[in-house]
């Protein structure tokens, strides 16, 4: 017996509802905001991810599934599942010159995402993720809309009780002063890191904040550590532009909690990032997370362009909804003539109903049985009705069973 790849899951029957709700009202929210729908391809080239995700993350570093096909000479390619989508959204703008309509260009995406992780609750090697991008734009509104965007397909699912930190790296100028900034502070305590923290140290000194070492945690709230992190390192343009979106917020009614140790996985965020946590996920607390990538387009060959998004994790989110019921069917037919169910079964079809038979001409009482699990009616076909022209209906529910003439009357 072949079992199943740890960290992957089946998703049966009695989940596809609530997962098919959620898409559906991913959907329906994106859309009213004028996203429209982009999909691209579960695997790219290894260089992608490289460079748009970054050398120095978790994900490229330890998490991603990549393999060479085409032989193992020089003509082999790499190819890596993707362990996110925003950096293939972005070949695909570049690639397909998506930035010549109007701005602001809005997407949004669903699928599966690969990741070579420790499974454990919250954390999968598949998981699914829905998200948007938004390119042509550095206006604080669009980081407002985008996370506004957030918030209201978590409260169509139901979900509000829910914290939104905040917290802006700066730009391209100030993110290199804070930088260097930081790393002089941690520079007495360097021995003291954790092995991962001491490689960004060289490599991406601003993920050092992101650790969730509790010793690296316990420096990073040393005082002198401290005043770095929480002066206002930023440049006056980065500050108007934060002030600016805590400004649309707060007209939007949309609570947050600035976060100053908030600086995200990913390498190439630049001034707002944001995540949505949940305290009733436990320990993989974080449903959403998302921020601006102003330099990212541009890092991958296209025109530099402001740009901002955000992913959710769906498997996060199901374990937090509602769980959604699987439908009745309309109609069951009942019945010992094959020929005739299977006709009348395909004609209420067509017509845009449900309906189901039994096909093992099993006795009325068996048949019965498994119509009322599985139907909201029962149409009775037996030799009477045949000859007779006509159907005899049962509501399930009610027990009440009429007779019914026209086939119309069904439908
Ligand atoms: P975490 O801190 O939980 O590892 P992350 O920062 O790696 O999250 P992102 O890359 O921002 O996550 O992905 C966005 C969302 O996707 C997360 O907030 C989470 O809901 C979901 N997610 C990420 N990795 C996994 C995983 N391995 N299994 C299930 N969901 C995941
Ligand atoms: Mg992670």
């Amino acid at each position: 017996m072949i079992k199943i790849t740890r960290g992957t899951k089946d998703i049966l029957e009695d989940e596809i509802p609530t997962w098919q709700w959620i898409l559906d009202s991913a959907k329906n929210v994106f859309t009213k905001s004028n996203y429209v729908e982009i999909k691209t391809p579960i695997f790219e080239a290894t260089e992608l991810f490289q460079r748009g995700v970054g050398d120095s993350t978790d994900i490229v570093n330890k998490e991603m599934y990549t393999f060479c096909v085409g032989g193992a000479d020089k003509t082999a390619t790499s190819i890596t599942l993707r362990p996110e989508n925003t950096a293939g959204v972005v070949r695909a703008y570049i690639e397909h010159n998506l930035n010549r309509q109007s701005p602001p260009q809005k997407f949004w995406y669903f699928g599966p995402m690969f990741r070579y992780e420790r499974p454990q609750a919250g954390r999968q090697r598949q998981f699914h993720q829905v998200g948007v991008e938004v390119f042509g734009c550095y206006e604080p509104i669009a980081d407002a809309e985008v996370i506004s965007c957030a918030v209201n397909f978590l409260k169509t699912l139901g979900l509000d009780d829910l914290t939104l930190e905040l917290n802006s790296l700066g730009c391209k100028n100030c993110k290199n002063d804070y930088r260097e900034s930081l790393k002089k502070a941690l520079k007495p305590y360097l021995d003291d890191l954790c092995d991962d923290c001491k490689m960004r140290y060289e490599k991406n000194p601003l993920r050092i904040l992101d650790c969730k070492n509790e010793d690296c945690q316990k420096i990073f709230m040393k005082p002198d550590i401290k005043d770095v992190i929480y002066n206002d390192y930023i440049c006056d343009d980065c500050k108007s532009h934060f002030s600016e979106l805590l400004g649309y917020l707060d007209e939007l009614n949309i609570k947050y909690k600035i976060n100053k140790l908030l600086v995200r996985g990913l390498d190439y965020y630049t001034r707002t990032v944001f995540e949505i946590k949940s305290e009733s996920l436990g320990a993989q607390s974080a449903l959403c997370g998302g921020g601006r990538y102003d330099g990212l387009v541009e890092m991958l060959g296209g025109a530099p362009t402001g740009a901002i998004g955000f992913a959710m994790g769906v498997e996060r989110l199901y374990n937090l909804v509602k769980k959604i019921e699987k439908e009745k069917l309309d109609y069951f037919i009942v019945s010992n003539d094959p020929k005739h169910a299977l006709v009348l079964a395909n004609k209420l079809r067509l017509e845009g109903k449900s309906a189901e038979i039994d096909y093992q001409n099993r006795k009325f009482i068996k048949q019965l049985e498994k119509a009322s699990k599985c139907a909201h009616r029962a149409i009775i076909l037996g030799e009477d009705e045949i000859k007779g022209n006509f159907y005899s209906v049962k509501d399930l529910n009610s027990g009440v069973q009429e007779k019914i003439e026209d086939f119309r009357d069904l439908i």
